[in-house]
């Protein structure tokens, strides 16, 4: 398969309405109280294509960039992306001097890191941008409380280096009430405060995520840091839907049916024949399957728009490929098959699949596979309302 001589769009798209992203921004910088945004684009933003998003999350007026990996912010830097950039996810060796050479802000969680970050500031002759993150409580990535004066004075006392933030990340933000938000929010609070006591003095002090933004003023601070509700899909069920968070799904994932036939009743489907045919019946082939990211997980119950109804994956979903029942119906080979999108035409979300696989919709689009070509719309933000 050369992208030279196969027309992407034939077997598989995966459309990203920049148009959308653009509008969710808006919408999101509207709810932020007046903090900045950062658009979060790590994992290739979600799936959707780390380059045009940041692009157009900059046309909406998202302040800051930010990625998980140096080599994620690095690649943005390259493809010509400028303005205020972060990454988080530093491993011992990581390309520090490359970073700071790039204008990148990045997190140090920790004594190691630290004193990396400070020889290659010194080694490039620069001054290192760095934000101090905080383990409020995720117990993940983070300074703990305990170790957290030894970090703030070994920075400040570090002349190779500027605290130009002080940031952390939330447990549970997706279930709101929960405890620990709160226990979280001080435990920021106190590690802010000795921060600033003992002299710094940030730009930005950050601990909000998508679900964060949309309902937790007082975590808003000076900077959101949204990744999901960006791309239009509900950071998780118990908040609502996407339509009911006024955001707009960006990606609308579909193919061409590759094959429509009639097989008689007690037909075996595919691997392991785990759907059999009740009765005579037409199948319709869908070519994606989990080397695309369709989970197999969902086979049996992946949803899909194909004929203007909503089928179901018939059987087991295989590598490349899966199989719909279409009841008898007609459908032409080449008829197209919307597995998710923002559901105008009754096609499934991306959070109708996260239900049928078990999982969360930030795993359904960031999955989607490489095979499958992103195909841009609405790229120019002159006709955005
Ligand atoms: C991924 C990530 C985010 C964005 O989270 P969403 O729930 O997608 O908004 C924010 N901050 C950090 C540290 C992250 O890793």
């Amino acid at each position: 398969m050369t992208a030279k001589t196969q027309n992407p769009a034939v077997r598989a798209r995966a459309e990203i309405d920049l148009g959308a992203l653009r509008a969710n921004v808006r919408t999101l910088r509207a709810r932020s109280s007046g903090a900045q945004l950062m658009a979060v684009v790590k994992a290739d933003a979600y799936g959707h294509g780390a380059v045009p998003c940041a692009r157009a999350a900059r046309q909406a007026g998202a302040a800051w960039i930010g990625t998980a990996t140096p080599d994620e912010a690095l690649a943005l830097r390259a493809a010509g992306i400028e303005g205020p950039m972060m990454c988080w996810l530093w491993t011992p060796g990581g390309p520090w001097r490359e970073a700071i050479e790039a204008d990148i802000d990045v997190s140090v969680s920790g004594m190691w890191a630290l004193r990396e970050v400070t020889e290659a500031a010194r080694a490039a002759g620069r001054t290192a941008r760095i934000q101090l993150k905080a383990d409020t409580g995720l117990g993940r990535n983070g300074c703990q409380p305990a170790d957290w004066p030894e970090l703030v004075h070994a920075a400040l006392a570090a002349p190779e280096v500027t605290v130009t933030g002080l940031w952390s990340h939330l447990a549970c933000a997706d279930e709101p009430g929960h405890p620990s938000i709160a226990a979280q929010l001080t435990a920021f609070e106190e590690m802010l405060g000795f921060a600033e006591k003992a002299g710094v003095t940030p730009e930005v002090r950050h601990i909000a995520n998508s679900p964060a933004t949309l309902t937790l003023p007082e975590s808003h601070y000076d900077l959101v840091r949204t990744g999901i509700a960006m791309y239009g899909v509900s950071p998780s069920p118990e908040l609502g839907t996407a339509r009911e968070l006024g955001l707009r799904p960006v990606m609308t994932l579909s193919a061409s049916v590759a094959l429509s036939k009639h097989v008689p009743a007690g037909h075996g489907v595919s691997y392991g024949h785990h759907y059999v045919t009740e009765r005579e019946t037409t199948l319709g082939l869908v070519p994606l399957g989990y080397a695309d990211g369709i989970p197999r997980h969902a086979s049996g119950r992946g949803p899909v728009l194909v004929g203007g109804k909503v089928r179901t994956a018939a059987g087991r979903v295989a590598m490349d490929q899966f199989v719909v029942d279409l009841e008898g119906d007609t459908v032409e080979p080449g008829a197209r098959a919307v597995l998710f999108g923002p559901g105008d035409e009754g096609e499934p979300t991306a959070e109708d699949w996260a239900r049928a696989a078990d999982t969360i919709a930030y795993e359904i689009v960031t999955r989607i596979g490489a095979r499958v070509p992103r195909v841009y719309t609405h790229e120019r933000d002159d006709e955005d309302a």
